[in-house]
């Protein structure tokens, strides 16, 4: 069965980059994809996967990440209509020693959900050899949000919010060149103040039942997001 057209497969490069940017209007492209992401055999190298401007929710969000295999070192998911970190959990866990960059701003995220997020990605964990490892995860995009960013700075254990990073001191996702970074693992997460209203939990949830209308392809501050064009995939 071919669930894919040829221009799709093309979509999913060796190279490692999934390009599936503005290629899931409707709902059963969700399920059309996470099932050909099932079947496709991933390449060794670090995989990139571009999901923005798809108006998913993080339950679609969820279901195509999950279905892919390998190590995914960005994950591309501003755009979209994500309100809750829940559904995506799994996911972050799972390639937590290899998510270097995630990109959610233009969601829905509150500040709750963006502290539960910090502390996942934020968190060390201890080998069954007593080493410390700390997540991998050092850029991560999310402005335009529904964040109380100093509501969520006084919240964040100080080991923490010392590691993030939230000036533009010229640093890319694959180089950092903050003061102190050999002692210091930052998260970049630069542009975090800049912010849509700020509103309650539950009105979030609430509004979710009227979608809004799909997010304009304005290239606003998304330069870096918005790097990998579908030119690259040749
Ligand atoms: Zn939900
Ligand atoms: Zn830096």
């Amino acid at each position: 069965m071919d669930l894919l057209t040829p221009s799709d497969a093309e979509r999913l490069h060796p190279s490692g980059l999934i390009y599936l940017a503005n290629v899931m209007r409707p709902k059963q492209d969700i399920g059309r994809w996470s099932q050909a992401l099932r079947q496709w055999r991933p390449p060794r190298t670090p995989l990139r996967v571009h999901l923005e401007n798809n108006s998913l929710d993080e339950h679609d969000a969820a279901e195509i990440l999950q279905a892919i295999g390998g190590d995914v070192q960005a994950g591309y998911l501003h755009h979209n209509n994500i309100r809750s970190l829940e559904p995506l959990t799994p996911f972050i866990e799972q390639h937590w020693e290899t998510l270097k960059e995630l990109h959610l701003s233009h969601n829905r995220l509150s500040t709750t959900e963006t502290k539960a997020l910090l502390l996942l990605l934020g968190c060390t964990k201890v080998s069954a050899a007593g080493a410390e490892t700390a997540g991998s995860c050092s850029w991560l995009r999310l402005e335009f949000n529904h964040i109380d960013v100093d509501g969520l700075l006084e919240q964040l254990p100080s080991q923490i919010k010392n590691r993030l990073q939230l000036g533009d001191r010229g640093c890319t996702p694959r180089h950092c060149c903050c003061q102190g970074r050999r002692y210091t693992k930052h998260i970049h997460c630069k542009f975090l103040t800049e912010q849509r209203t700020i509103m309650p939990e539950h009105k979030i949830h609430h509004r979710d039942q009227r979608r809004e209308p799909a997010p304009s392809r304005s290239r606003c501050q998304d330069d870096e997001e918005t790097q990998d064009n579908p030119k690259t995939v040749t």
